[in-house]
């Protein structure tokens, strides 16, 4: 059987964060509306409307292109595409062809098994969205123009992914940088962000791409993995057995795991694209896209970069406090708020990810709602008061869980119920005595070498004192008691 490469390239829409449509004033608040209520005009496509350029629509998919490190051209030209479907009235979609707004980007990605790739983006242009088409039961189709004209970039990759994990990954990177700098939702479920994946397979050895085919509208990470990876084992069976693989547009059909042929190359769109008559050239001067550079925050991969360098995380740490916004805003707050405390980052790194994750995790609720949740200064408390000797670090985990869910203040948790750690030897040596009267058999081990016995012992302890008792203090009161008797 012969070697085969697979190259893949991902076509995403993603909808631009506005409040408006790309070319009217119509609201484009579509999801989960009643259908066809934000209607317009222009958007229904009536004779003799006009279209009007969005301008917060061109400014947040410029600044889109420079946080993939594209080239914002100064002239780009909005064109009509042939669109011969009722989900878009006008006959045609008002697109970029020839002359985008953006070009000659790039992302990086790394894989699991660490290597870090740069994936180029070959250009990022701004189009409308279609309405969307219902199909009945009773065979009869249903049409919401809600959708229709809402705003849309389209971010078309160089063929450079090589295998459904880095398609993924991809797809997840471009997410990712989308919602950081604030132009998409990430909403996968409502549409707001879907792609189409390009593969093709060839022998190894062979300079000339494989014949394309175009696997549509997926709308989730695992369905891209799945969906490449399906079409990739397909297009090498058809070539083991002596087949030609047909250009084609195919679908992905998750419930029986496979793609499904739609469109040949035959049936293949006409575009015919010409200039937009009733949208002149889109010119922007160099001082306009220098202020559109000058809003871009700091980008995911730097500040993993400098989560690294300044606080000394490793990585994988500083990967996961970075893998959304306000996850790396609520870290770098509750670092600050712990340092005036004597905490480190470290310590802060801890607790965000094994509390404040696990907790976020349980009850569904997004990364946003963990300042509001657990505020910075009630981390940097709890640092404190474990610092201090004050409560152990078990406690500590049961208070952070407290106030997450109460909102209540860690220091005061402690004060009312007297949860103060007993760090007191007189105070803990009864318990320790009765733990031992108690655990004959446990005793009996320890005595007989089994030496880790005594951590059953000193658990004992925990549980009598409400896990007040300070465990370093607990274990040498139970060792110097048992080597006493
Ligand atoms: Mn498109």
């Amino acid at each position: 059987m012969a070697e085969y490469i697979a190259t893949i390239g991902l076509e995403i829409h993603a909808h631009i964060k506005t409040a408006s449509k790309m070319f009217d004033g119509c609201a484009a608040a579509y999801a989960g509306a009643e259908p066809n209520t934000f209607v317009s005009v222009v958007s229904l496509g009536l004779p003799g409307s006009l279209p009007v350029v969005n301008q917060r629509a061109v400014e947040l998919a410029a600044r889109s292109g420079l946080a993939l490190n594209c080239t914002v051209n100064e002239r780009s030209v909005f064109s009509r595409k042939s669109y011969p479907y009722p989900d878009l009235p006008k006959g045609y979609q008002i697109s970029q062809y020839d002359e985008p707004l953006c070009s000659d980007g790039w992302v990086e990605i790394r894989t699991a098994a660490g290597e870090v790739r740069r994936i180029g983006i070959e250009r990022l242009h701004i189009e409308e969205d279609t309405g969307r088409l219902v199909h009945a039961a009773d065979d009869s189709s249903l049409i919401d123009y809600n959708r229709s004209g809402v705003p849309l970039m389209e971010i078309v990759s160089r063929p450079d992914l090589r295998t459904p994990e880095e398609a993924r990954l991809y797809f997840e990177k471009i997410r990712q940088l989308l919602v950081w700098i604030d132009v998409n939702s990430g909403n996968l479920e409502d549409g707001a962000l879907r792609c189409d994946a390009n593969v093709s397979v060839r022998p190894a050895g062979q300079e000339r791409y494989g014949a394309k085919v175009e696997v549509k509208n997926i709308n989730s990470f695992r369905f891209v993995e799945r969906a490449v990876a399906y079409e990739i084992q397909r297009q090498i069976r058809v070539l083991d057995g002596g087949g030609v693989v047909e250009q084609e547009t195919r679908g992905w059909d998750e419930l029986r795991g496979e793609t499904v042929g739609q469109r040949t190359k035959e049936f293949a769109h006409d575009y015919r694209y010409f200039p937009e008559p009733d949208i002149p050239p889109l010119v922007l001067s160099a001082a306009w896209i220098a202020e559109r550079r000058a809003e871009l925050p700091e980008l995911p991969d730097a500040r993993r970069a400098r989560f690294e360098a300044v606080y000394g995380l490793s990585a994988q740490d500083a990967d996961l406090l970075t893998s959304e916004r306000p996850i790396a805003d609520y870290y770098e707050a509750a670092v600050a708020a712990a340092q005036a405390v004597g905490g480190s980052a470290k310590d802060v790194a801890n607790w965000v990810l094994n509390e404040g994750f696990r907790l976020l995790k349980e009850r569904g609720e997004s990364a946003a709602q963990l300042a509001e949740r657990m505020p910075p200064a009630h981390v940097a408390t709890l640092i404190e008061l474990v610092a201090r000797g004050s409560i152990n670090r078990g406690v500590a985990r049961q208070l952070f869980e407290e106030s997450f869910n109460s909102g209540a203040e860690p220091g005061r948790l402690v004060a009312e119920r007297g949860l103060t750690q007993i760090s007191d030897s007189d105070a803990l040596v009864a318990v320790a005595r009765e733990v031992i009267a108690a655990n004959p058999k446990v005793v009996a081990e320890y005595r007989g070498g089994k030496v880790t016995a005594i951590q059953f012992l000193v658990g004992q302890m925990m549980r009598a004192t409400r896990g007040q008792a300070n465990p370093q203090v607990a274990r040498a009161l139970l060792e110097a008691e048992l080597g006493s008797l």
